[in-house]
């Protein structure tokens, strides 16, 4: 008997144990749906989406045993036992020394720079995703993006387009007031691609020898982990638990969404080894998310995220999550369809810009895009493009690095005939890519306009 990783055909490693329906809509139904919510697809009701593939976050399906764990969440308001497995199962992984949990990521995000960071410094990180900038520059520091080079051509199949640049840290190091360093596993803007142990390492030593602070946002941690395993020379047939202490021991601190790999609806946690540091980041919290043993969440959250870190580790679920994603990948590249090579650990990227040459960035191709797939085949994705980073702090206007939208997959939730249909509506679209046309925008808010900026057509 061959084990079953040998066949040539991915099976979900579980079966289904409750559905959820999902509402069928027409050509016309979701023309006129657009127009209602102004060409943005933040704005849609989730019940007027056929194959939501917005985000990876909190979109998962939980395991029986994380609804068990709900059952038997503990709600004292101090010290709870939920507390402490959610605490230990962070530090199973994360051996910080201070465990601070809040609601989700960007909680996280906003007390640590609130304490750190402000007017005149600077935060470099590999790629800062949209919430993590926008909350370094809240302070009035300034976000950095030092990927290296491969990571911005989208064609490029380097292994780890995830790297930090090291010159551009050392320089950046040595020119700029940095309170920490921070590397985000995957890159989720860009692309969701992976950190190599050996980047790591490098980017630690550079930040030891200026005496500065490594923070990992950890958010896709077991996926980066699972590329180390598959990818990197001399990681091949480790535990992936290992491999994530690896990781966690070059860092200083941490801030997570258990919303990605914490396999939860819903949680998150900033992490650290500075007890200074991690007293100012207590008091704000208990300012504004909670009690320093559940911070912004309910015992059966913190249950739900304890049991989810077990199970994100294990090898058949990883390679099942990362397989199945390549296999949306790969089918739309064998169809011609231009996407961010090689596929991310959690969503296929499609690259816009190389689709609809015809569409300028100021006139948002990645938003044409993901219009077009909702229109078409009532299939949800988001921009990662002109639309989200296109704004100045200044209020001016500039092209994002790329025009990608980024269908991402939410764990454990789509069967593969789901994504047959994808593939199906997304090589459709392609097809007739000529016949798109570019967006204006006619509404938007000073920061994040992404979630609720009004477009109209051109
Ligand atoms: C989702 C995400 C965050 C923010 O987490 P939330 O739980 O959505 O607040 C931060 N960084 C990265 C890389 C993310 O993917």
């Amino acid at each position: 008997m061959r084990h079953v990783t040998e066949w040539r055909t991915i099976i979900e490693p579980f079966r289904i144990h409750s559905v959820e329906p999902i509402r069928m809509t027409t050509l016309s139904e979701r023309a006129s749906l657009l127009e209602d919510v102004g060409f943005n697809l933040f704005s849609l009701r989730a019940q007027d989406v056929l194959i939501d593939l917005l985000t990876d976050s909190g979109t998962g399906a939980m395991s029986s045993e994380q609804w068990a764990g709900v059952q038997r969440g503990d709600e004292s308001y101090a010290g709870s036992p939920s507390w402490f497995r959610f605490r230990d199962a962070v530090q199973d992984l994360f051996a910080f020394e201070h465990v601070i949990p809040t609601h989700q990521g960007r909680a996280a995000e906003k007390i640590l720079f609130s304490v750190i960071a402000g007017p005149g410094k600077v935060v470099p990180n590999n790629t800062h995703f949209d919430t993590t900038r926008a909350n370094v520059e809240a302070t009035g520091a300034i976000a950095l993006d030092i990927p290296i080079a491969e990571a911005r051509v989208p064609s490029d199949r380097h292994p780890f387009k995830g790297n930090m640049d090291l010159d551009a840290l050392e320089r950046t190091l040595q020119d700029s007031d940095v309170p920490c360093v921070f590397v985000t596993v995957t890159n989720n803007s860009g692309g969701g691609q992976p950190v190599s142990l050996e980047n790591l390492r490098a980017v630690k030593a550079i930040c030891e020898s200026h005496g500065i602070p490594l923070f990992l946002d950890a958010c896709r941690f077991a996926e980066n982990a699972w590329f180390i395993r598959e990818r990197e020379p001399g990681q091949e047939n480790r535990d992936v638990r290992d491999i994530v202490k690896d990781m966690a021991s070059l860092a200083d601190g941490m801030t997570m969404s258990a919303k990605k790999d914490g396999l939860a609806n819903i949680g998150g946690w900033l992490a650290l080894d500075d007890d200074a540091i991690a007293e100012q980041c207590r008091t704000l919290l208990i300012l504004t998310e909670g009690f320093p043993t559940y911070g912004g969440l309910s015992g059966r959250d913190l249950e739900a995220v304890a049991q989810g870190l077990k199970e994100v580790v294990e090898h058949d679920y990883l390679r099942y999550r990362v397989l199945s994603t390549a296999y949306l990948g790969d089918a739309l590249t064998r169809a011609g369809v231009p996407v961010v090579q090689p596929i991310g650990g959690h969503a296929v990227y499609l690259d816009a810009r190389a689709l609809l040459p015809h569409i300028e960035p100021l006139q948002y191709p990645g938003q044409a895009l993901a219009v077009a797939l909702y229109r078409e085949g009532g299939i949800r994705g988001c921009e990662i493009g002109t639309v989200m980073f296109g704004r100045q702090p200044d209020g001016s206007e500039l092209p994002g690095p790329m025009d990608l939208v980024r269908l991402a997959i939410p764990r454990r939730t789509y069967t593969q005939s789901h994504v047959d249909y994808v593939v199906e509506v997304v090589t459709a679209v392609a097809a007739k890519a000529d016949e798109l046309r570019g967006l204006k925008i006619v509404e938007e808010p000073p920061s994040l306009r992404h979630f609720t900026a009004k477009f109209a057509p051109l």
